[in-house]
């Protein structure tokens, strides 16, 4: 543990603010708070260079689901770093942890998947979907055929591509983005986008109406692909509506527009089904794995997809010679070792059944702050969830300017040992999940303290 004064002139905190731009934060804000640094993480708590503890109810970045501190990851890198611990997939060439994890991935799906491609993040993943789709079909002589369709307040990360197919405004504005070509259809979320008097088989339908509409507009033939994560997450934990998936699955089919499963949050358990497909009973051409498949201890993502986004591919890459894509860490062997074991791990202590069993303690006890005069909506599925904080609950109207509320009261959990996130004003809860019952009751604890605490 770094045990230095925070405020001493050449400490860590200082050189940070001094050389670190960092991601998603506001810069000119940092400059006078500095970092929160952490050092340590044991089970669902971190701590940082003061010796604070804290419950990490966020599992990092959604992610960490085995836990902090998991000696048998550290043993399964240290014994892949030993024996081999790199080599690419280019021109052929391949190893064991990228082939077994490959084959486990397709065998997990339970779905008629067929092929895996590797990269390190969730956002080149998507990148990767996008030029996948684009090069299969120009290969099928379908070359007009590149839109893509994706939600407002939908996050696929922020790489030129999947930030275009990203919806939040933050994600774009300054960047240029989004590219020509990349659609954004209105959020799912019934409480903010529902009409007065509407119910939610018309919100449903509406929504179903409007992807109908932009694809008669666009032309069918001129669409590639609907991205959307089975629920939303970044974007503020959203679960769509009832029968939202089967009718944009319906309209997609009908046009022959592939269906991408972006599972990157919800993927290996988090709404207590192997994946959000299940839960939502979606059958996508492509799935999109991250951030749980290694609990995050090594960057690692996957596409998985079924034969018949492969076969166009393959034939194209032999008439040119090659697949002209890759990174130099696809499939690397320590990361998908990792994921290996934590898949194991995942497996064996049936956490995906934990997942399930306090899932419905999380929504329960969340939900008793439904009459809090700041909380406008609480809503989350599986053991993901948040509460959605208002200037005035009838309205629903939210803060101006948003997020300082949010930023509050994350504040106000900050000093009582617990971390959330807070999405604007909307507070996400997304923990390990190895957490128990003890765990659940001291997030929920600390989340009131804070919410009290907050004016
Ligand atoms: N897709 C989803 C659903 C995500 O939640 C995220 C990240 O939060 C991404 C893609 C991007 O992943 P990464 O941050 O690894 O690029």
């Amino acid at each position: 543990m770094d045990n230095q004064l925070n405020d001493a002139p050449n400490s860590r905190h200082a050189v940070d603010v001094k050389r670190m731009l960092h991601p998603y934060t506001d810069a000119r804000a940092h400059e006078k708070a500095g970092p929160l640094i952490i050092t340590d993480g044991s089970g669902v708590e971190v701590f940082d260079n003061q010796g604070k503890s804290y419950i990490e109810a966020m599992a990092g970045l959604w992610s960490v689901a085995v836990g902090f501190g998991e000696k048998r990851l550290v043993d399964a890198a240290t014994r892949q770093m030993s024996s081999l611990p790199y080599y690419h997939t280019f021109s052929h060439k391949s190893n064991e942890p990228a082939i077994d994890l490959a084959d486990r991935l397709v065998a997990m799906t339970g779905r008629k998947m067929e092929k895996v491609f590797f990269t390190n993040s969730g956002s080149e993943a998507n990148d990767t979907v996008v030029k996948l789709l684009w090069y299969r079909n120009n290969a099928l002589g379908q070359p007009e055929r590149k839109k893509i369709i994706s939600r407002k307040r939908g996050y696929h990360g922020i790489t030129i591509a999947a930030g275009s197919m990203t919806g939040i405004p933050m994600n774009h504005g300054g960047f240029d983005l989004p590219l020509p070509g990349f659609h954004h259809l209105t959020c799912p979320h019934f409480y903010r986008e529902g009409f007065e008097g509407e119910t939610e088989a018309e919100f449903t339908e509406r929504l179903a109406q409007e992807l109908e509409e932009l694809i008669e507009r666009e032309g069918s033939e001129t669409i590639a692909g609907f991205i959307g994560e089975p629920l939303m997450s970044a974007g503020g934990v959203v679960p769509p509506p009832a029968g939202y998936w089967r009718r944009v699955q319906e309209i997609c089919r009908k046009h022959e527009i592939v269906v991408i499963a972006d599972e990157v949050i919800t993927g290996f358990g988090r709404l207590g089904t192997r994946f959000g497909s299940d839960y939502y009973d979606i059958e996508p051409d492509i799935m999109v794995m991250s951030k749980q498949l290694t609990s995050s201890y090594q960057p690692l993502a996957a596409i998985v997809m079924t034969d018949d986004i492969y076969q166009p591919v393959a034939d194209q890459s032999s008439s040119i010679g090659a697949f002209g894509h890759g990174f130099t860490a696809s499939g690397h062997p320590v990361a998908t070792a990792v994921a290996l074991e934590n898949l194991d791990i995942i497996e064996e202590r049936d956490l995906i059944g934990n997942a399930a069993r306090l899932a419905p303690m999380l929504q329960a006890k969340l939900r008793e702050f439904s009459d809090h005069a700041l909380v406008g909506e609480v809503r989350g599925e599986g053991f993901i969830a948040a509460v959605e904080l208002v200037a005035n609950k009838t309205s629903r109207s939210p803060f101006d300017p948003v997020g300082v509320v949010g930023r509050e009261l994350a504040a106000h959990a900050h000093a009582a040992g617990l971390i959330i996130r807070a999405i604007g004003d909307t507070i996400a809860f997304c923990p390990p999940l190895i957490a128990t019952e003890e765990d659940v009751t001291k997030i929920i604890t600390r989340f009131g303290l804070a919410l009290d605490a907050t004016t």
